[in-house]
């Protein structure tokens, strides 16, 4: 079963998200009867962890906002499976500015600022398969 991997950033965890943000994937999990939360943590993650995880965007000018952003407090790390789970969450979360969101994404719903946008989602299988190695480097993935 596909899997994907999810990042509460620091800002969605400190307001208070992580259980709203949880249930939107549990409830269309529910619905589809295919989407269950394998696993999570609530972890503070320092600077070359970071470096590694967003190493694709290591040349952009946000970058070093982008790292302060993501060490600024803990976050919540999960893999969630199903059925095209990883382009799913793409969509329930939203593009990543969120002026430009649809408000029925997550995004859309609580953020209003790119380098304060609440949540990642991979953005491939193969991300997603690199993702959850880092997070979960002891044999995560049931
Ligand atoms: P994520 O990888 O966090 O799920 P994304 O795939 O929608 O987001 P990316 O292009 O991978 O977007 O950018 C990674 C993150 O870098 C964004 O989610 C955002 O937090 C930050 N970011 C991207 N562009 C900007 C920008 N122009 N200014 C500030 N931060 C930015
Ligand atoms: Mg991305």
């Amino acid at each position: 079963m596909e899997q994907t991997f999810i990042m509460i950033k620091p800002d969605g965890v400190q307001r208070g998200l992580v259980g709203e943000i949880t249930s939107t994937f549990e409830k269309k999990g529910f619905y589809l009867k295919v989407m269950v939360a394998i696993r999570m943590k609530l972890i503070s993650v320092d600077r070359p962890f970071v470096e590694k995880h967003y190493e694709e965007s290591s040349a952009k000018p946000f970058f070093e906002g982008l790292l302060k952003y993501i060490t600024s407090g803990p976050v919540v790390g999960m893999v969630w499976e199903g059925n095209n789970v990883v382009a799913t969450n793409r969509k329930i979360i939203g593009a990543s500015n969120p002026s430009a969101s649809d408000p029925c994404t997550l995004r859309g719903s609580f953020a209003v600022e790119i380098g304060r946008n609440v949540i990642h989602g991979s953005d491939s299988v193969e991300s997603a398969k690199k993702e959850i190695a880092l997070w979960f480097p002891d044999g995560t993935v049931n």
